[in-house]
């Protein structure tokens, strides 16, 4: 099979278009025709490579998928070939406390797909049967692979980590990216009175309004932290979305409001920001991590996808051929949602 191959660690030069022998499902075991893969953050993550965790190269990358169901391994029930499916893209041992309690995502042996095994930019893949999820019949195949581990992750975050209530306020830092453009949508979802996006485009903060943003901050030319307090008159927001990390930490405590709850998956512009505990105390924080999500949450945004509340948002789709050209995007920051490759064939 066709597949985008990491030959090692380094920049999109280590990254072409090769072949694999066919995988073959397992017992439990699904093996499903990719027709779309999507993109994340942690494809350049993996690509750059991300101290502990070791790859076998060749390596296929890409976390979310759409296609259709081409064999089932031995015991395979609830499905049959030909169905269109999305994939969940976390795996986990299914029998440590965590997953034993309902949360896969907290798996002493998570694995992503694309990460600790092969993913989705490739013309097959084998998952395990409950990665297996139907596609929302309206959506075509690279809208359907553009939302799982981003609109998942987004979900985890609003909805069970900050327990984002009606009526409150909510700001959302780097709007565009995919966690922030699906939990724009998830806040509104929400009942949220108040959704405040930020970002150096303004292309992407009229993007945002256009999607249900209620205020679009600049934060090239505004004092985020500050102009968020004047929004609420000086109380600041319940909740803080916050991806970007160092670049952003700083206008997030600013911008939370007493006992407001900061949000983190992730660090895009770096790991280690200026921390003022004085304000995490004297306003009395909650700084909540995140990352991934159960099959509660896939399936609570799978059903808010279906009624349409949750629109998955495709910035450009590449041919497998020009994998590169969409690596070089995504890097580069400029798109708007998310970035999708077509599997030929
Ligand atoms: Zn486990």
């Amino acid at each position: 099979m066709k597949a985008a191959l990491l030959s090692s660690h380094g920049g999109n030069d280590v990254l072409s278009v090769g072949t694999l022998p066919d995988p073959v499902p397992g017992p439990g075991e699904v093996l499903v025709r990719v027709s779309a893969a999507a993109l994340n953050r942690l494809d350049l993550f993996v690509r750059n490579g991300i101290p502990g965790v070791p790859i076998a190269f060749p390596h296929v990358p890409g976390a979310d998928g759409c296609g259709r169901v081409e064999a089932l391994g031995a015991g395979v029930k609830g499905l049959a070939a030909g169905d269109r499916v999305v994939l969940q893209p976390g795996l986990s041992c299914g029998s440590c406390e965590f997953c034993r309690d309902g949360e896969r995502c907290l798996c002493v042996g998570y694995e992503i797909l694309g990460e600790h095994r092969a993913g989705t930019l490739a013309e097959r893949i084998v998952v395990p049967r409950e990665n297996v999820w139907k596609a929302p019949a309206h959506l075509t195949d690279e809208e359907a692979a553009a939302f799982p581990l981003a609109a998942m992750t987004a979900w985890r975050m609003l909805v069970t980590r900050a327990k984002l209530r009606p009526g409150e306020s909510v700001l959302i830092h780097g709007v565009g990216g995919g966690v922030s453009t699906y939990a724009l949508q998830i806040a509104r979802l929400a009942g949220a009175a108040l959704v405040v996006v930020t970002s150096g485009s303004e292309e992407k903060l009229a993007r945002a309004l256009e999607l249900g943003a209620d205020v679009a901050l600049d934060y090239r030319s505004v004092d985020v932290g500050k102009k968020v307090r004047e929004l609420t008159g000086k109380r600041g927001v319940d909740v803080v979305v916050d991806s970007v990390g160092a670049a952003t930490w700083r206008a997030s405590l600013a911008a939370a409001a007493k006992k407001g709850r900061i949000v983190t998956c992730g660090a895009t512009s770096g790991p280690n920001p200026e921390e003022e505990i004085r304000v995490i105390f004297w306003k009395q924080l909650s700084i909540l991590g995140s990352t991934m999500g159960t099959d509660a949450e896939f399936g609570a945004v799978l059903g808010a996808v279906e009624r349409r509340q949750v629109v998955p948002v495709v910035d450009e789709a590449f041919a497998l051929a020009d994998v590169r050209d969409a690596y070089s995007r995504l890097e580069s920051g400029a798109g708007f949602g998310k970035l999708v490759v077509r599997i030929p064939g």
